[in-house]
């Protein structure tokens, strides 16, 4: 066989049908509903409490810190209130013993303390303004709402949310440890130390990075209909939608738990990743199975491991190596030289990262794929340089396109089945009679998604593949990049979040 019919059938491993896909399409749509019932479900669907989206005519100056593993970032959004924003932001690494601190507040008081420089340093005037009116009123009167900073914090920990600014620490992960934090809400946390250094701030709303980006795409996007879903497709992959607030039953039992109701609905965080985390209809190639059992968490984020940015390079490595590994086959060896040996030499540099897990990076396969020079000139040299691949031929070249094609083209049908749901779901692939604002808006972020050539296309060509969708369906989807997400997002947070009160 040649190197490149081998190719050819390993790539064919990572077909991904139109029938499984609709399969795909028809298990998330039911482990949705699960989730909306209940807790333990593969589909986690957490409340996030936030029950309105923006619609960019939204004004005001608010504020927006993010905790997320090794630094804190301070913003500040001043929303013009035409689709368009200006944001200010300072970033600090977390000094490692306050990671690992005695007591919270050692931790809270440096966030806190972080704050009151970023607000010296850029909006001294409001500062001094709010000093003065308090110095005047000569005591620790509360201060009229259209005072306050409105605050949206930003947590990447998981916690129990049982309002928009209400939420325990369930455990740090990402090298924090403070036992004092655990059980406790993380917001009044911050709010203490910020009352305690007496800052013009109410901490209005605990953000979700995924409701983020919904939000800032929802305020940005052009149009009078919000955006239906917010997705990320970067080192992991998650969405949050826009839900019914009649359809997530479990809410009712969910103890505590406050939020307001005249919209009549909530944006409701998927965890997407753990999609059919029993795999059930997921697509499984061997690369697949081996990558997830000697991964860290085998068995879990079964639907992040064959979509997101961690996990592709891992399993092109992982494919590459099976070619390579076989007798007789031809990748990367000098065909010159092995003609009269049982094998064949090959050109892999020893210490190739081609031996390392995790040796690959996602970005690698953007490079290939978006090669299209005759000779694949650029992925010959970045075989070389990555993966210390000695004189590597254009028949190599081309064997390592065939994969990496057919590893990103499942990632983005994988990645359809879970947009495709969730606009079935809500009933949003119904027309709505036509005309400009007859589209369902979806907010991306993430390298994948933004660095990936051709992945829009590719989640738009399985969209017409699903037939509640279709041709007609799909150029009624408009997806855009949610540029700052994060920042943008958690201030519209905290925006409507003060608005609800
Ligand atoms: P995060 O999700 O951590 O906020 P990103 O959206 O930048 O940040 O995603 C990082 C992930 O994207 C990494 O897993 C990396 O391998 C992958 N990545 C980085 N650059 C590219 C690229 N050009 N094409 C595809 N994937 C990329």
């Amino acid at each position: 066989m040649s190197l490149l019919e081998e190719a050819i059938q390993v790539a064919a491993e990572f077909e991904y049908p139109a029938e499984e896909l609709n399969k795909g399409v028809e298990a998330f749509i039911s482990q949705m509903h699960s989730g909306l019932q209940e807790t333990g479900t593969t589909l986690s669907q957490i409340p996030t409490y936030v029950t309105a989206v923006p619609n960019g005519t939204e004004k005001g100056l608010y504020l927006a810190v993010d905790l997320g593993g090794t630094n804190f970032r301070v913003c500040s959004i001043q929303l013009h209130g035409n689709t368009t924003f200006s944001l200010t932001q300072s970033k600090v690494a977390i000094p490692r013993e306050l990671m690992v601190a005695k007591t919270s507040r050692e931790l809270f008081g440096f966030l806190a303390k972080q704050i009151e420089n970023f607000l010296k340093t850029h909006h001294d005037e409001h500062y001094q303004a709010h000093l003065e009116r308090r110095n005047s009123m000569n005591s620790h009167v509360a201060l009229a709402d259209a005072e306050m900073f409105q605050l949206g914090f930003t947590f990447s920990f998981p916690v129990n949310q049982i309002g928009i600014n209400r939420g325990t620490l369930l455990r740090w992960t990402k090298g924090f440890d403070i036992n004092d934090t655990v059980g406790k809400d993380v917001c009044k946390l911050l709010q203490a130390e910020i009352d305690a250094l007496h800052l013009p701030i109410h901490v209005a709303a605990l953000v979700n990075d995924t409701v983020g980006t919904l939000m800032a795409r929802s305020y940005t996007s052009p149009g009078k209909t919000g955006t239906l879903l917010g997705a990320i497709f970067g080192t992991g992959t998650n969405g949050a939608y826009v839900e019914k607030l009649s359809k997530i039953t479990k809410l009712e039992s969910m103890k505590g738990s406050d939020y307001n109701k005249s919209t009549g609905e909530m944006i409701v965080n998927t965890e997407w990743g753990s999609f059919d985390n029993h795999m059930t209809v997921l697509p499984d190639t061997p690369y697949d199975s081996d990558l997830d059992k000697e991964s860290v968490n085998p068995g879990i984020q079964m639907f992040e491991k064959r979509v997101s940015g961690m996990f592709l390079g891992e399993i092109l490595r992982r494919a590459m190596l099976a070619l390579t590994q076989n007798p007789k086959s031809k990748l990367f060896s000098d065909e010159q030289s092995g003609k009269n040996e049982l094998h064949s030499t090959t050109n892999i540099a020893e210490d190739s990262a081609l031996y390392k897990q995790w040796g690959l990076d996602t970005a690698f396969l953007s490079i290939v794929a978006a090669d299209s020079t005759p000779d694949l000139r650029v992925i010959r040299q970045t075989l070389a340089r990555d993966l210390g691949v000695d004189a590597a031929s254009t028949e190599d070249a081309e064997a390592v396109k065939l994969l990496v094609n057919a590893i990103g083209k499942r990632s983005a049908r994988l990645s359809a089945v879970a947009m495709a749901a969730i606009v079935i779901a809500t009933g949003n692939h119904v027309s709505g009679g036509g005309g400009e604002d007859d589209v369902v808006d979806i907010g991306v972020d993430g390298s994948l998604v933004e660095f990936y050539p051709g992945f829009e296309g590719m989640i738009r060509e399985a969209f017409r593949e699903v037939p509640e969708i279709g041709e007609a369906g799909e150029k009624r989807i408009r997806i855009g990049i949610a540029k700052d997400g994060s920042g943008v997002g958690a201030a519209l947070i905290a925006l409507v979040a003060a608005q609800a009160e």
